[in-house]
């Protein structure tokens, strides 16, 4: 599943490549898959793309957001899988769950793994969308500040006992995070998983946040993790610290180990990020 340094990567590389395209033809899926939400039929996505320009791509989250100029945008939200561009008609792969062919002959297409969203909104009803509506800063945004992620953990502690991995990958606290940059952000912080954010000293919380900060500028630097594909086909250059791959820690060599916890196996340090 992309997060959101592979968000960031596609958008950068959209606004590049796809930025001021027109569609000549928008279609959505041929392969069923009950785990795609659209929100409009195949007709209606047709007529509603077509002769649209595409303006800049940004992101929030998990949710990647195309202007169609003018008055529409495309929503990709929570997807896995590849959204790919296609630089002629003979790449166009033979199954997908969205397809946009371009007035030059160039095409994007999507195609997600287990779930996600492709919908077109009128420009500003996207904002009404459940998990768009009302999503917190994001930690790529100006605002997010050490003030800003502190508070955040206040609030949190306010309402109930959470730990670390709590924080990081549930309830859309801080967006666009997921298991696996979630997993290397407690290792570069070295803080056990279910560490209570409730018992963080000031040091902790400052580097648990430098690590939040840290860890996606060098994922989206990289241009996203190794095990997923940007919008050329091309797999990211973020190797993860920690993955079923790792062995040993890379700092103090014991064996790293894994639990199931709150959605997912985390692998950590148990010497560095000791409970
Ligand atoms: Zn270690």
């Amino acid at each position: 599943m992309f997060e959101l340094p592979e968000y960031i990567t596609l958008a950068d590389q959209m606004n590049i490549t796809l930025y001021g395209k027109t569609i000549k033809e928008g279609s959505l899926g041929n392969s069923p898959h009950k785990f795609v939400w659209y929100n409009r039929s195949p007709q209606e996505f047709s007529a509603l793309t077509r002769g649209k320009t595409i303006g800049k791509a940004y992101v929030k989250g998990r949710w990647l957001f195309i202007p169609l100029n003018p008055d529409y945008v495309l929503v990709f939200g929570e997807c896995g899988g590849k959204i790919l561009f296609h630089s002629t008609l003979d790449g166009i792969p033979q199954k997908y769950h969205l397809l946009v062919i371009f007035d030059d002959d160039t095409a994007l297409s999507a195609m997600t793994q287990m779930w996600g969203a492709m919908e077109l909104y009128r420009r500003g009803d996207e904002l009404q969308r459940q998990y768009i509506r009302g999503m917190r800063l994001t930690p790529v945004e100006p605002d997010f500040t050490y003030e800003y992620f502190s508070s955040l953990i206040d609030e949190c502690n306010r309402a109930e006992k959470r730990s670390v991995k709590g924080l990081l990958t549930q309830d859309q606290l801080i967006p666009g995070l997921g298991n696996a940059i979630a997993q290397d952000i407690m290792y570069n912080a070295r803080l056990h998983p279910k560490h209570s954010i409730g018992d963080l000293t000031e040091e902790e919380k400052r580097r648990l946040f430098d690590s939040i900060q840290k860890t996606l500028d060098d994922v989206a630097g990289r241009g996203g993790r190794d095990d997923e594909y940007d919008l050329y086909g091309k797999k990211g250059g973020y190797t993860r610290i920690l993955s079923k791959e790792t062995e040993s820690c890379m700092v103090c060599g014991t064996k790293v180990e894994k639990m199931q916890y709150l959605g997912g196996s985390t692998y950590y340090c148990p010497k560095c990020q000791r409970q």
